[in-house]
């Protein structure tokens, strides 16, 4: 029998398994390993122990049909001026992935990554320039979760699909990490709080509708010009805005969602001209809609961020044609940590005005 890793099981499924594996209560038994993977952040067998007064019969059982232990390896992590950290581990395969806390007020934010890489190629985004290297498991995704949580003390109230990867491409893996972050017998994120953010992979917003999933989905639009929208994102050759669109009308009226949130990267001399702001109250007529309009963050390349004067005309010319629509800064851009910066790079030699906490190799978050 192929065993799989305890923070990988969804938890939903963890007391049916050890009833069939014969252990005794099971459903009492599930709750407190739940707590103990996904609340505590137990991350081995000597923890497990522990945490659950694990009889040496009952860890024999176990362990026949679970793994577990650690599957991220702590490389680095750098904290910006503004408070907000980035997060570098290596996996097995050897790939590096990241994720980015936000400190807000009383929020703290994560922004996890769900593939090493991605495959959307987007070409204002520093992970697209990777190609997709690999999916992460449900158990990697939700580990850096733990990790951070345990390091920092401070308990993440909130998580946002927004670092390396689509997470749609990594469908099963991503919902099940979503379940066992809401998992209400271990330190929950509330459903409303978990946030996958797709850059619109039709067949996938289908299966996130018809499976009612409660957690919020957000669309990277970027453009409502087709042949633009093209240029930035190629996966809008397969999957045109109209197509897109009333995917996203679907999910809208299907999942009672009053307002779904639209990502919108602005860059100047691209996508934020008068035929750009006409085309989007155009095409977004009838959906109730916020649109987020995030300045460029800096990654090389052809493109140039914004001024603070361009952002404020293009928004200023969409509220004139009544689309709802708000800026947002990304934390910690000054240090390579915001939207479209994750590039697996080495954390430590980046030379920006944040200062590392620890360099790779004594980090052990
Ligand atoms: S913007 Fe998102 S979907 Fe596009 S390449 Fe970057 S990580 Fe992938």
């Amino acid at each position: 029998m192929e065993r799989v890793h305890l923070r990988d099981v969804p938890v939903s499924t963890l007391a049916g398994r050890l009833r069939a594996a014969g252990i005794a209560s099971a459903d009492a038994a599930a709750r407190r390993l739940a707590w103990c993977v996904h609340g505590a952040g137990v991350l081995d067998w000597d923890g497990l122990r522990a945490g659950l007064d694990l009889g040496r019969e009952r860890e024999a059982v176990l362990r026949a049909r679970f793994r577990f232990g650690p599957q991220l390896a702590p490389l680095a992590v750098r904290e910006s001026e503004d408070g907000t950290r980035k997060y570098a581990y290596g996996l097995a395969s050897g790939d590096v992935i990241e994720a980015v806390l936000i400190r807000n007020r009383a929020n703290r934010t994560l922004c996890l990554s769900s593939q090493a890489g991605c495959a959307m190629g987007c070409t204002f985004c520093a992970t697209g320039e990777l190609g997709l290297r690999r999916n992460m498991t449900a158990g990697e995704i939700t580990e850096a979760r733990a990790r951070i949580q345990a390091a920092t003390g401070e308990r993440v109230t909130d998580v946002v699909f927004m670092g390396m990867g689509e997470p749609l491409h990594n469908y099963d893996a991503v919902m099940d990490a979503c379940e066992n972050l809401n998992c209400s017998d271990a330190a929950p994120v509330a459903r409303k709080r978990i946030t996958v953010s797709t850059s619109g992979l039709v067949p996938a917003i289908e299966r996130f509708t018809a499976q009612r999933r409660p957690w919020r989905l957000h669309l990277s639009l970027h453009s409502a010009v087709q042949e633009v929208r093209e240029r930035l994102m190629p996966l809008a050759r397969r999957y045109p805005l109209p197509e897109l669109l009333g995917a996203l009308r679907r999910y809208q009226d299907l999942c009672a969602v009053k307002w779904v949130t639209l990502q919108y990267v602005a860059l100047p001399g691209v996508n934020m001209d008068d035929a750009h702001v006409d085309a989007l109250a155009r095409e977004l007529r009838g959906l109730r809609y916020i649109l987020n309009v995030i300045p460029w963050n800096e990654t090389g390349g052809a493109f140039r961020a914004p001024t603070w004067a361009e952002v404020k005309d293009f928004t200023t010319r969409l509220r004139r044609l009544s689309c709802p629509v708000k800026v947002r800064y990304s934390a910690g851009k000054q240090d390579g940590m915001g939207c479209g910066q994750l590039s697996a790079e080495t954390v430590a030699a980046r030379p920006t005005a944040g200062h590392m906490l620890a360099p790779p190799g004594i980090f052990t978050a």
